[in-house]
């Protein structure tokens, strides 16, 4: 069985090239060809040849093959759908700013929490991702697309805390010097709260941003459309939020998709900004995006300014995230599945160009 490598950190890979009688500047020179995309160890022209066909029979080079490329025609967000060595397919999407690009990365294909408005979760999970396949997202979407990544949000597919190890190889991996070289001040990671991971993190007092999935106040309203909530609570999870706060200094994001007649009256307004005064969060509110195969509806405008009067009037921070790709799928697993449907209908919107 040969290793993958790619996955591996540079100390791992001096251990393994001492092993072989190589000097400890092999590692790095291996990390950064590695970082760099390079898809054989044949490419390695500064290795000899001899190392280069040792390593090729004990170590493999993990590369995605984008299977499907859409770019946003109003905005030049660009969701790829990747195929992974085993078949698996996922998605990883990268959005342009005012100050940077930002990619978009999954950590599972597939998704086990079962939220009732998300796409990604519908199949259930199928497996974690490596961290080389993570990196790989990263890398290989900065490759494609041209664009230089300066910022890594773990919002794709997936739940990050549920594949806790290999998301936190993949951390130091993209955060390495000699890497890719990602500030954790660069990188989100959102939860739909699974409060004993969170405190896990916090123990690692990462300068990451955490955000969370919170969706509702009150356990009756997040229990009905988040199963994580059941058996753990809000009130657990808002003592994570703040036990991770005072760890790592870092504050927390609360994202909250506005859904119709769910979760958008004054009521859950007043009790989400209770929330985040006393956990010091901020509020992200997102639009809920349409999914074909669930039942629920967007806010109505209405409804979203009277909500964020509420919250204004009591206080809180909370900002309206902007719709990017709406018109390439770009949410949560809706790409994939489309993809995965034989009789796939995805139109990919006509404002949508398809590469
Ligand atoms: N599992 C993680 C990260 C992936 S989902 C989490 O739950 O946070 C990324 C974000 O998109 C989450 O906040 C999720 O709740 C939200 N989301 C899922 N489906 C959505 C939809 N249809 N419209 C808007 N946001 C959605």
């Amino acid at each position: 069985m040969k290793a993958d490598i790619k996955s591996m950190l540079p100390e791992e890979l001096e251990l393994a090239l001492k092993e072989l009688g190589e000097p400890k500047y092999r590692a790095k020179q291996i990390f950064t060809w590695l970082s760099r995309g390079v898809s054989s160890f044949d490419e390695m022209s500064n290795l000899s040849k001899q190392l280069r066909s040792t390593l090729d029979e004990r170590f493999f080079i993990t590369v995605p093959q984008c299977i499907r490329k859409q770019v946003s025609q109003i905005d030049g967000t660009i969701k790829y759908l990747w195929q992974l060595a085993d078949g698996n397919a996922i998605e990883t999407v990268v959005m342009s700013y005012k100050h940077g690009n930002t990619v978009c990365i999954s950590s599972q294909v597939g998704c086990r929490q079962g939220c009732a408005f998300c796409a990604s979760t519908i199949g259930g999970l199928v497996r974690n991702l490596e961290p080389s396949e993570m990196l790989d997202e990263v890398l290989f979407s900065q490759i494609d697309s041209g664009k230089p990544i300066s910022n890594i949000v773990l919002m794709g597919i997936g739940e990050p805390l549920d594949n806790f190890n290999n998301v936190m190889r993949f951390l130091e991996l993209v955060n390495h010097p000699d890497g890719m070289n990602i500030g954790m001040r660069h990188i989100s990671l959102s939860t739909c709260g699974l409060t004993e991971k969170i405190d896990e993190l916090a123990e690692r007092d990462l300068q990451l941003t955490l955000s969370i999935s919170l969706h509702a106040p009150d356990d009756d309203t997040r229990s009905a459309i988040m199963p994580a909530n059941r058996g753990r609570g809000v009130d657990l999870l808002i003592d994570s939020c703040k036990r991770y706060f005072e760890r790592t200094g870092r504050r927390i994001s609360f994202e909250y998709a506005m859904i119709d007649g769910v979760n958008d009256t004054p009521e859950h307004a007043r009790g989400l900004a209770k929330l985040a005064l006393s956990a010091s969060a901020h509020v992200n509110l997102i639009p809920l995006n349409h999914v074909e195969e669930r039942r629920f509806k967007p806010s109505s405008p209405e409804n979203l300014k009277r909500f964020i009067r509420i919250l204004d009037a009591e206080g809180v921070n909370s900002t309206l995230r902007r719709k990017l790709g709406s018109d390439v799928d770009a949410s949560c697993g809706q790409l994939r599945r489309k993809a995965a449907s034989s009789n796939d209908k995805s139109t990919a919107a006509d404002n949508w160009r398809n590469e």
